[in-house]
């Protein structure tokens, strides 16, 4: 068995390596530079954790990992304390004191891990301790942060390049979950890691069933949704995000579903700072709440059991879609990415971009990411293979998301488009000005209402041809002709519908048109879907003896985590307490084999956690 292989069953419990893990740590121990792109959740903490110990131990001096996460480094740090290695941080939240305990350690070669932030990192008082140290690696992650066109652009990460300088001889592995090849050159670029091994693992996360909806009394769907998937057996819910595009809506939204018998909590960046840290640590720390949220609420949740994101408005791109949903489920358990839109969620957005003040390029930039966004909503094919194509991957059908599990029929809507595109023509023809979905829907279905008369559109021949669908059948062909690109929104913020290239062959009658069929029933969605699997408690399948095991082994940690001051999943992750609750161990051997639990946690915990399962 190779040493690596050996740290990973000693030190974190874990049988075998996922994915490129071994291949990176490998490369890494024997000094090599390497920038790894792999998702959230997929295991890139190993990467440079392991290599760092194995370096440590063959004397090459201690692994310095930059972290620009306050949450995250301490969370890693008591991580690996439980897990027995010899872990450190320092950052602004120790008093000077504790500081120079960490620096003492350091020079005494008695840290194996040390996690430091980038502004620290970078001070010439610490480089020089650095210098007087053995320093056996640095680990970069969330190396993005260099990038200055991504969201979360740190200045200091840019100076790291004069690790390379001062330190040749030191192997270097960055690390991030941002996929796209802009960001990853300018990574390379930028940190000096011309001559080191890329690693690119997938980036789908199989683990996450992705769900859009149409929107159609968004709370009361998002309700239903958490009451039909997230529920627990005592009665508690499991932790979710929720995002909103605005800081009014997420406080109303919060409010509303506490009223409503959900734990949740308001999270944006106009709030009180205080409050906002507190809600921040109340979601870290206990288990079941439901954070409502802002997009201020980002990097940095590392917490590895939510279940569930979902989404109340659209997200602007298919980055930030992806980057959101992707802190549901990176313990690798099922995990829902759920999200209700409608034709509203695109005009809001058309209209941000309108009034933005980034000049045309970016606006036509921001407008092309929208409508792949808009693409995915609409589309009757697999989520994911369309995801996973927009960042450059391929895959076939993924049984894993709505349309894989209940397709949607299609319908030759060709004669309704050619409805909708002439009445777009007409309308504008007879008026000079465009007009919005809703007013388009109302000439099409007859309607004499004021707006109608007074633009004298009961006179156009496109005036009640369409009668025979309802309003949120016109709604479900609008959306879908604006993301085939037969109609485009104007600037101007009103959403006013103009006629795309594409649709003069439709209206000669050149090309004819597919439309999905509407889901007959977009607030019950949720709840059927359900009974197809989605449910992630692990309580669902479990038996009664097993279920008394879980809610022994879970009052014990609970204790636990309290008593050392960190969260319930430092202690253990859920999928740790559901096999030991399965599999019942009698003895510290086969304590020993379940997967999670390393020789420290074993001579720790072990003895408690037979008598907690003997005590059922
Ligand atoms: P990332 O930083 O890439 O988002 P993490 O390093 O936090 O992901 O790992 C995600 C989860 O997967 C953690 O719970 C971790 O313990 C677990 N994990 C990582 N590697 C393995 C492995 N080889 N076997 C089992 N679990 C693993
Ligand atoms: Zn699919």
């Amino acid at each position: 068995m190779s040493r690596a292989l050996a740290i990973l069953k000693e030190v974190f419990g874990y049988h075998a390596f996922r994915g490129r893990q071994a291949e990176i740590i490998d490369h890494v121990a024997d000094g090599g530079d390497c920038l790894v792109l792999m998702p959230t959740g997929g295991g890139k903490s190993l990467c440079y954790q392991i290599p760092a110990l194995l370096r440590q131990q063959a004397g090459h001096g201690v692994g310095i990992v930059v972290s620009p996460l306050i949450a995250l480094m301490q969370d890693q740090v008591a991580a690996l304390t439980e897990a027995g290695v010899r872990a450190a941080v320092l950052n602004s939240t120790l008093s000077s004191g504790e500081a120079s305990a960490v620096e003492r350690d350091l020079l005494a070669g008695r840290i194996e891990v040390l996690y430091v932030a980038p502004e620290r990192l970078m001070t010439p008082r610490f480089l020089d301790l650095l210098d007087r140290t053995r320093v056996g690696l640095f680990a970069i992650d969330e190396a993005h942060c260099v990038s200055q066109w991504g969201h979360d652009f740190r200045p200091e990460y840019i100076q790291l390049s004069v690790l390379h300088e001062r330190f040749p001889n030191v192997p270097r592995i960055a690390l991030t979950a941002t996929a796209d090849s802009l960001t990853r050159n300018e990574i390379i670029e930028r940190l000096a890691l011309d001559d080191a091994r890329v690693f690119i693992s997938s980036f789908d996360r199989p683990n996450i069933r992705y769900r859009i909806v149409e929107k159609d009394n968004a709370r009361q769907q998002l309700l239903a949704f958490i009451k039909a998937e997230h529920m627990n057996g005592d009665g508690g819910h499991d932790s979710g995000i929720v995002y909103c595009l605005s800081r009014k809506k997420v406080e109303e939204t919060a409010q509303w579903l506490a009223g409503h018998g959900i734990n949740a909590l308001a999270y944006h960046a106009g709030m009180d700072a205080q409050v906002r840290q507190h809600h921040q640590a109340r979601f870290r720390e206990e288990e079941g709440i439901v954070m409502v949220a802002t997009i201020a609420f980002g990097m940095g949740i590392d917490k590895p059991d939510v279940r569930f994101v979902a989404h109340l408005d659209l997200p602007k791109s298919m980055e930030g879609y992806y980057q959101e949903t992707g802190r549901a489920g990176r313990d690798g358990l099922p995990a829902n990415a759920w999200m209700a839109y409608g034709l509203g969620d695109v005009v809001q957005q058309k209209r941000m971009i309108d009034e933005s003040e980034a000049d045309d390029a970016h606006k036509r930039v921001s407008s092309a990411k929208l409508d792949a966004l808009l693409g995915l909503c609409e589309t009757a094919g697999c989520r994911r293979v369309r995801i996973l194509a927009y960042f450059d991957e391929s895959a076939g059908p993924c049984g894993n998301c709505d349309t894989c599990l209940e397709p949607p029929s299609t319908w030759d809507g060709t004669r309704e488009a050619q409805m909708a595109l002439s009445c777009v023509y007409r309308t504008a023809q007879t008026s000079r000005v465009h007009f919005g979905a809703t007013h388009l829907i109302d000439v099409l279905r007859g309607n004499s209402t004021e707006k109608i008369r007074q633009w004298g559109h009961d006179k156009v021949s496109t005036f009640g041809i369409g009668k025979d669908l309802s309003v949120s059948e016109w709604h479900a062909i609008f959306r879908q002709l604006i993301a085939h690109g037969l109609l485009v929104i104007d600037h101007g913020g009103h959403g006013a519908l103009l006629l795309g290239e594409p649709a003069r062959a439709v209206l000669k009658g050149e090309q004819s048109i597919t439309l999905r069929r509407q889901v007959s029933k977009p607030a019950k969605s949720g709840e059927r879907a359900g009974r197809g699997g989605t449910r992630t408690d692990h309580t669902a399948t479990m038996d009664a003896d097993t279920l008394a095991n879980w809610e022994a082994l879970r009052r014990w940690r609970t204790a636990t985590a309290k008593s050392h001051g960190v969260p319930a999943y430092v202690i253990f992750h859920d999928a740790t307490l559901a096999e030991l609750a399965r599999s019942a161990p009698e003895s510290l051997d086969d304590l020993a084999e379940v997967p999670g639990i390393g020789a420290s946690k074993l001579e720790r915990y072990g003895d408690e956690i037979l008598e907690a399962l003997r005590a059922v």
